[in-house]
């Protein structure tokens, strides 16, 4: 770490870059730091409600993979590699079970292993391969009057799939606006009900505009619209609950976005008390979570920072908070055997470096995230 003379004089923005550069992740910087500043990449989720099979056969036709596909040959490669006897050790850790000790609270987190992310059968997200300058074209209206697909960040998706949705569930997601992670929920097919709640009035009408958009009434189709509810409430007051599963994609530094906007940019001055008091809020947002979410429901919190305090830092201080004031008790998920199929798509930062959770790294060849996401699961 730099001393602090020399952080001082240098802008807000800089300091926490260079933050970022000391930090145990630096030696993957320089690549880090031209994926952040070069063009990011999207993917494109097809939209269900719209004329997706014909959406699909033109994507492949330009060359898009289905993420699916790509997702399932590594699950060959890894299968291959077992049989062989190599890497096993990668595959098959000796125990799913171990404690992380937490010195300041003489707690123990309980961590399970997790070995796949289901991929729903009705999601298709198309992605173009590594090193590809392919792009998407903007969406079209197809025969339903809806849009084909939605673009997003390649890295958004890993949140919503770490949820492991399954039919049937009343989903939350506890800041959602613009939409898209919610989108995307809704587009597995699977929820029951799924309520889109975020604290601007503002925002709101944002995620209104992308479901009218992209949702379609069907008489005999899968979620209706009204079974898809907005809420304008600050997350912590949330009342409601009996959610299966509830996301968590707080408010950040939005670390490309900052990058590259300077309109109510987070890092500029009239903004330091709101960026230092983040942490505090996202903590506080992820523990109401964790209270709302029903026994054997799953939590899942995300960001799109590189910032370890806005990440395991939080998770940290939200699971010590659970354990001095409740008797919930919380299993943290490692995705890290299951992740192993996404490897063509992402670059996931070392697990050694994190605690809880996982972390998209930006690249020029694999340009997604950053993406900072945690499962938690609560047991009682
Ligand atoms: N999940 C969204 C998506 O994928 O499209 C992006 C969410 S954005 C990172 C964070 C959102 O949190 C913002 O829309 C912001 O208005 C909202 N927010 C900030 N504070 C909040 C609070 N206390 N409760 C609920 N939402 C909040």
């Amino acid at each position: 770490m730099l001393p602090y003379s020399i952080l001082k004089r240098i802008s807000p923005k800089t300091r926490y870059l260079v933050r970022y550069k000391h930090s145990p992740e630096h030696w993957k910087w320089d690549s880090i730091r031209k994926g952040l500043l070069g063009k990011r990449k999207y993917v494109a989720v097809i939209n269900n409600y719209g004329d997706s099979e014909e959406t699909m056969s033109n994507l492949e036709h330009m060359g898009a993979i289905n993420m699916r596909t790509l997702f399932n040959l590594e699950k060959g490669y890894i299968q291959e590699e077992l049989e062989k006897n190599k890497r096993k050790e990668d595959f098959i850790p000796e125990s799913s079970h171990y404690r992380l000790y937490d010195n300041e609270s003489q707690s123990g987190f309980k961590v399970e292993k997790e070995y796949d992310l289901h991929f729903p059968e009705n999601l298709n997200i198309y992605c173009y391969e590594g090193d590809s300058e392919s792009d998407f074209d903007s969406p079209k209206r197809g025969s339903t009057g809806v849009f084909n697909y939605y673009l997003m960040d390649g890295g958004s998706t890993l949140p919503v799939l770490a949820l492991g949705l399954k039919p049937g569930h009343k989903v939350l997601d506890m800041c959602a606006s613009p939409g898209g992670k919610s989108l995307l929920a809704i587009q597995t097919l699977y929820p029951d009900c799924v309520v889109s709640n975020d604290v601007s009035n503002s925002r709101l009408n944002r995620i209104q505009n992308v479901f009218d958009q992209f949702l379609y009434d069907f008489d005999e189709k899968w979620l209706k619209k009204e079974r898809v509810k907005l809420t304008n409430i600050d997350g912590r007051c949330i009342m409601e609950d009996n959610f299966d599963r509830i996301l968590v994609d707080v408010p950040c530094t939005t670390d490309r976005h900052s990058l590259h906007e300077n309109d109510n940019n987070i890092f500029k001055p009239s903004r330091i008390k709101e960026r230092l008091q983040l942490p505090e809020l996202q903590r506080e947002l992820l523990f109401h979570a964790l209270k709302l979410v029903k026994k054997g429901g799953v939590v899942v919190y995300s960001t799109c920072s590189l910032s370890p305090i806005q990440n395991d830092g939080v998770v940290h201080m939200a699971l010590r908070q659970i354990w001095e004031e409740t008797n919930i008790e919380i299993v943290i998920k490692d995705l890290t055997p299951a992740l192993i199929q996404s490897r063509s798509v992402f670059e996931l930062a070392d697990k050694k470096l994190l605690k809880f959770g996982h972390l998209v790294l930006p690249c020029l060849s694999q340009n997604y995230g950053p993406t900072y996401f945690c499962k938690l699961q609560k047991i009682n």
